[in-house]
């Protein structure tokens, strides 16, 4: 069975102080019920030390990014083996905001990629298209070679560590989520196209969520839909009130 999957992104949102009173209230609300989903928070790169160490193992932290280098004479820069040893499990990859502010191109995403297999991460790979694109009918094409040129480098084995989020870019923090039956049927085309690569097993263990102004109201609907495995959430994780509703919504 599909491994089912809540994901929060914090984005550049709380200091260490708003950080903590996140992670004291959220642990403070946690039920035994939650343990069949694999809940994971997504937090800025100086927080990820704090919230693996505080969070009950149970819960997965996440990177937003990584270096594409495995190390050296690159200010500024995080590698996937400091996040390794500050205790992510995780690391998001390809967010359509990287692709957009900082110009990550698939050939970049795919090397971030392996940089975070090599050492033992999970990678949540987002996909999607941009409004224009689906309008012109599009959208399959542009996810189609977001997969290719981000992820079919990898082996069979290596996609074991790769859960992927379809995320359209018109409905990332824009209150406009696509419906369910939008989702869902992307979903089974990213699933299709995985199968055409990597064969049906395969592709019918993989995860792919959903991320796209997901919230409490939305998500039962989402995740009711037979490919779509979760959700990849951002504005609405910031609040555990929201982020657990939505988490109860993959039960
Ligand atoms: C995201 O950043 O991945 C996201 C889905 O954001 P939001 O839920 O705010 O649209």
């Amino acid at each position: 069975m599909r491994k089912k999957i809540v994901a929060g992104n914090w984005k550049m949102n709380k200091t260490i102080d708003e950080a903590q009173l996140f992670i004291d209230d959220f642990k403070s609300k946690l039920d035994h019920s939650f343990s069949q989903i694999t809940i994971i928070v997504g937090v800025p790169h100086t927080h990820v030390h704090m919230a693996s160490s505080q969070l009950p193992s149970q819960i997965n932290v996440s990177a937003q990014d990584c270096s594409s280098h495995e190390r050296g004479a690159y200010t500024g820069e995080v590698s996937a083996s400091m996040l390794s040893s500050a205790g992510a499990s995780y690391v998001i990859l390809g967010h359509s905001e990287r692709r957009t502010y900082h110009a990550e191109s698939n050939q970049i995403i795919s090397e971030k990629v392996i940089r975070c297999i090599e050492q033992s991460l999970n990678v949540i790979f987002c996909c999607g298209e941009h409004l224009d694109q689906r309008i012109a009918n599009n959208h399959f094409d542009a996810v189609r070679q977001q997969m290719i040129e981000g992820l079919f480098h990898l082996s069979a084995e290596q996609l074991q560590s790769v859960e992927i989020a379809y995320e359209p870019v018109w409905a990332i923090g824009t209150g406009k989520t696509a419906t369910s039956e939008q989702a869902q049927e992307m979903h089974h085309y990213i699933r299709s196209i995985i199968a055409s690569k990597y064969g049906e097993d395969t592709a019918q263990s993989l995860s792919i969520i959903y991320g796209g102004s997901c919230k409490p109201s939305n998500a039962k609907e989402l995740f009711s839909k037979q490919d779509v495995d979760g959700g990849l959430i951002g504005g609405a994780s910031l609040n555990t009130s929201d982020f657990i509703n939505i988490i109860e919504s993959a039960r």
